[in-house]
């Protein structure tokens, strides 16, 4: 069951799973660590280790984290949006670009 806990050491608002007899806050990704800062999507709660959470530079100097779970899911989404139907579409642009300049090269 999902329930949105309040760290007693950090103040920070979280979600995670609790398992039976689970006390102590831990991690949602690794289960290991304390949790020290939670994911701005889901809430999660995650530990400082790099393999749990992801760290992105926002603009007013506060970091923007995003837990290991929502990253992967972040990337699965970003991937189909490199378009490449576009990217041929501007090679053949720049083919044709090339084509007609070659056929406006004075004939000798
Ligand atoms: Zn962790
Ligand atoms: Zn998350």
């Amino acid at each position: 069951m999902n329930k949105t806990r309040i760290s007693s050491s950090s103040g920070i608002q979280y979600k995670r799973t609790l398992h039976q007899n689970d006390i102590v806050d831990l991690c949602n990704e690794c289960n290991r660590n304390n949790i020290v800062e939670c994911c701005d999507k889901c809430g999660n709660g995650v530990c400082n280790n790099e393999k749990c959470a992801w760290l992105f530079p926002s603009h007013n100097n506060t970091d923007f984290i995003i837990c290991n779970h929502c990253f992967e899911v972040i990337d699965k989404k970003l991937t189909p949006l490199v378009d490449y139907t576009k990217l041929q579409l501007l090679k053949k642009k720049i083919n044709e670009k090339i084509e007609k300049q070659i056929t406006m090269l004075p004939q000798v």
